[in-house]
């Protein structure tokens, strides 16, 4: 695996395999990597030719009073990690080589980045993973991308700019990676000290509430997410959000008809964390 770290070299290192139309596979990642981010390379790994992980933390998606500066960095057991899930270059740019100076242009979704993860962090934030996913894909031209379900809202975001603005790639979500207790590995949860690890699941146990308040056959959206908080209540986890939305446009579901995403946020000391899982709709 080699590491490159301009858009130059990367296009440079890609430009051979295209011409002999060997497929090229990309992974987004800001690094911390984990078993996540790594089911995605084994996967770009089985499905392409050319395994392409990026490794940038992304300024423009962090609000001024989020964790940019304590984002846990470890190049060096990134590209290790990396290496032997599959990868063939990792493109670890500078911020300067994304975002140059007299940087100006913002790509920004509507209505799916509105409600939930872009209501509590703010517009900016997927504006940030928009434009920067928008470089991304054009810097490295890639035939399939990949993306984790466990950031449901920012793979729909995704989606809704590749179809919106004709980007010629395919993008794969793949599904969610989970400790053995069921919280869903995320480089923030390094944050957790024992007692809020203890905690942290939390937001599974909501969404398992859910799932079984629906089995049982309940239809009131509003009493699965009473169901559902009862257990993140019992370990004194207060959700940021817990909603039942619409898994394409996010917006709020009343009753369980058809499929449906349960999503989920909160703050576990200086974590903040979210899940989801999508409800079937009973057939
Ligand atoms: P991040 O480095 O957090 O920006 O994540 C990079 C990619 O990995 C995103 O597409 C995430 O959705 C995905 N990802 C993060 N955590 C997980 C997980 N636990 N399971 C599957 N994919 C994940």
């Amino acid at each position: 695996m080699r590491t490159v770290r301009s858009v130059a070299d990367l296009r440079a290192a890609l430009a051979g395999p295209r011409r002999d139309g060997r497929t090229i596979g990309l992974v987004p990642t800001m690094g911390a990597l984990h078993q996540g981010h790594l089911s995605l390379v084994r996967r770009a790994r089985a499905d392409t030719d050319v395994v392409v992980v990026s490794l940038f933390v992304n300024p423009a998606q962090f609000a001024p009073t989020e964790d940019l500066a304590a984002y846990p960095r470890d190049e060096a057991r990134d590209a290790e990690l990396a290496e032997k899930a599959g990868a063939d270059l990792l493109f670890a740019p500078p911020v300067d080589e994304v975002y140059p100076p007299g940087f100006a242009t913002t790509v920004r979704v509507g209505g799916v980045s509105e409600p939930l993860e872009g209501a509590q962090r703010g517009a900016s934030h997927f504006d940030g993973v928009a434009t920067v996913v928008t470089k991304l894909l054009n810097m490295a031209g890639p035939d399939v991308a990949y993306f984790g379900q466990k950031d449901a809202q920012q793979a729909a975001v995704v989606r809704r700019v590749v179809r919106d603005l004709d980007l010629p790639v395919r993008i794969e979500v793949c599904p969610t990676v989970r400790e053995p207790d069921g919280l869903a590995m995320s480089s923030r949860n390094a944050y957790l000290t024992a007692d809020e690890r203890a905690r942290a699941v939390a937001l599974k146990h909501a969404l398992d509430a859910a799932r079984a308040a629906v089995e049982q056959g309940e239809r009131d959206a509003a009493a699965v997410a009473s169901a559902a908080a009862a257990p993140m209540r019992a370990l004194d986890v207060e959700p940021e959000y817990l909603a039942l939305v619409d898994p394409e446009s996010f917006l709020p579901v009343d009753s369980i008809d058809r499929d449906v995403l349960v999503a989920v946020a909160a703050r576990v000391g200086k974590a903040r964390l979210i899940d989801n899982a999508t409800i079937r709709r009973a057939r």
